[in-house]
C-alpha cells in the first residue's frame, strides 16, 4: 500500500491520540530506522528512551524468538521460569526485594500507588492516604496517574479527578516537608523529570527527599519509568545519589521494546500485596519477560553503561559548541544520554526540518528538543546527529 494512503487509512480508523508525522516506519536496526519509501533515519528518539540496545538487537530478538517457541502464555496462576529469573536480576541489582510485573508505565504507578495506600492502610495508621507529587512531573495517563502528574493540561476535560494527591514543587525540599500533614503517606516522584522537559534537580535533593521522607515514616516512590534501565548512565538514577527508595517503577527500555513494566520495592512494604490485591492478566507474560531479561543481561554484561555515561559527555560537549552560534538555544542540558537543548521559541518547525534530512529528535513542553538515543550510541553517530540539527537550525 502507498505511504499516502496508509496515512489516510490511519487518520480514518486510528483513534487521534496522537499528532503523527507524515511517515510510516517499516525497519528498525541499531540507531537507524527506515520509512516505507525506503528513506533512513539516524533514530535520537529510540521510541522515547525505549530502544535503549538499539533496533532489533540480536540477544533480544532470539530471546524473544525462542521463548515464543517454547511458551506465550499462562496465567499468573502458574510459576514460569522467565519470570523467576527476571525478578531475581532486578532485585539482585537493586535496593529491592520483589517485584509485581505489568505492561506499561502507568500500570507500574498504579501499582506503586495502590502499594503505598495498602501498606500505609496496614502499617502508618489513621488515616495516611495522601501522595505528595512534583509540579511539572509526569506519571502516565490512566485516571489515577494524570492525578499524580503535576501538569494541569493532562487534566482538563478529565475531571474530576483521583482523590488523594498533592503537587508541591519539584527541587524544594522545604516546600515538601511544608505540605507533609498528618494524611501523607508518601511522596511520589522521577529522579530527573522527563516529559517536564530534562529538568535536573540539585545534587543533595534526592537525599534530602529521603531523609524527610524517614523523618515522617512516609514512602519514598521513585518514577525510573524514563530514567531507568541505564539512561542516566547507572542502571537506575538513584543510584547516583546514594540513596535507596522504599518503591520504584519501571518500563520504557525493560524490554527494549517490548512492551512491560515493573514495580519493586523493599520486602517490608511488598508484604502489603497479598493474593487478590493487585493483578494483571499480561504481567509477567514469559514473552516480555524474555525480552527484558535478554535486555537486562545485556545492559550488566557488556559496556552499555560506560559508553552512556562517556557518549553523555560527549553530546553536551558537543551542543555547548554550537550553542554560541545559535542565539535561539538558551540552555543545555542532560545526564547520561537524556540530553535537552532549550529554544527561545517553538521546537515543532526544527523536529521537521530534522526529520526531512533524516534526524529523528523530540520536542517536549513545546520547546525543549530532546535526543534520547540508544545508548549504544557512537561519536560518529552524535556528530552526524549534530550537525544535521546544526543545519536545521540555520535554515531560514
Ligand atoms: N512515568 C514517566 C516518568 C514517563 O516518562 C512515562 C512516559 O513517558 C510514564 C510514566 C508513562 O509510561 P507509559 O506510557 O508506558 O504508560
Amino acid at each position: 500500500m502507498q505511504t499516502e494512503e496508509l496515512i489516510r487509512q490511519a487518520d480514518e480508523n486510528i483513534m487521534g491520540t496522537y499528532k503523527r508525522f507524515p511517515v510510516v516506519l517499516v525497519k528498525g536496526s541499531g540507531m537507524k530506522v527506515w520509512d516505507s519509501t525506503g528513506k533512513e533515519y539516524l533514530d535520537m528518539v529510540a521510541g522515547i528512551a525505549v530502544c535503549s540496545l538499539g533496533h532489533s538487537h540480536p540477544t533480544v530478538v532470539a530471546a524473544i524468538k525462542e521463548q515464543l517457541d517454547k511458551l506465550t502464555h499462562v496465567s499468573n496462576l502458574y510459576y514460569t521460569e522467565p519470570q523467576i529469573r527476571l525478578a531475581k536480576l532486578l532485585t539482585d541489582n537493586s535496593f529491592a526485594d520483589e517485584v509485581f510485573f505489568c505492561n506499561s508505565g502507568a500500570e507500574a504507578n498504579e501499582a506503586a500507588i495502590k502499594l503505598a495506600r495498602k501498606y500505609a492502610h496496614d502499617h502508618l495508621g489513621g488515616d495516611k492516604y495522601e501522595l505528595l507529587t512534583m509540579r511539572n512531573s509526569f506519571h502516565g495517563r490512566t485516571l489515577a496517574t494524570i492525578a499524580a502528574t503535576g501538569q494541569e493540561k493532562f487534566h482538563k476535560g478529565f475531571e474530576p479527578l483521583t482523590e488523594g494527591f498533592r503537587h508541591v514543587p519539584f527541587n524544594d525540599p522545604a516546600a515538601l516537608e511544608e505540605a507533609i500533614t498528618d494524611e501523607t503517606c508518601g511522596v511520589m516522584l522521577e529522579p530527573i523529570q522527563g516529559e517536564g522537559g530534562v529538568v535536573i534537580p540539585d545534587d543533595n535533593y534526592l537525599r534530602e527527599v529521603r531523609m524527610l521522607c524517614d523523618k515522617k515514616g512516609i514512602l519514598m516512590i521513585l518514577d525510573e519509568v524514563q530514567v531507568g534501565m541505564g539512561r542516566t548512565g547507572t542502571l537506575f538514577a538513584y543510584e547516583q545519589s546514594g540513596i535507596k527508595p522504599d518503591i520504584l517503577t519501571l518500563a520504557k527500555a525493560l524490554g527494549n521494546g517490548f512492551p512491560v513494566g515493573a514495580m519493586l520495592a523493599a520486602d517490608k512494604i511488598a508484604s502489603a500485596f497479598t493474593p487478590g490485591a493487585h493483578a494483571s492478566t499480561f504481567g509477567g507474560n514469559p514473552l516480555a519477560m524474555a525480552a527484558a531479561l535478554a535486555t537486562l543481561e545485556t545492559i550488566l554484561k557488556t559496556g552499555i553503561l560506560e559508553n552512556c555515561r562517556r557518549m553523555g559527555v560527549y553530546f553536551l560537549k558537543k551542543l555547548e559548541e554550537i550553542k554560541g552560534r545559535h542565539p535561539a538555544i538558551t540552555a543545555v542540558r542532560g545526564r547520561g544520554l537524556m540530553v535537552a537543548l532549550e529554544l527561545g521559541h517553538s521546537g515543532e518547525e526544527i523536529v521537521n526540518r530534522c526529520l526531512k534530512r533524516g534526524l529523528l529528535i523530540n520536542c517536549t513542553n513545546g520547546n525543549i528538543l530532546r535526543f534520547l538515543p540508544p545508548l549504544i550510541t557512537g561519536r560518529e553517530d552524535i556528530d552526524r546527529a549534530v550537525e544535521i540539527f546544526d543545519e536545521a537550525m540555520c535554515e531560514k
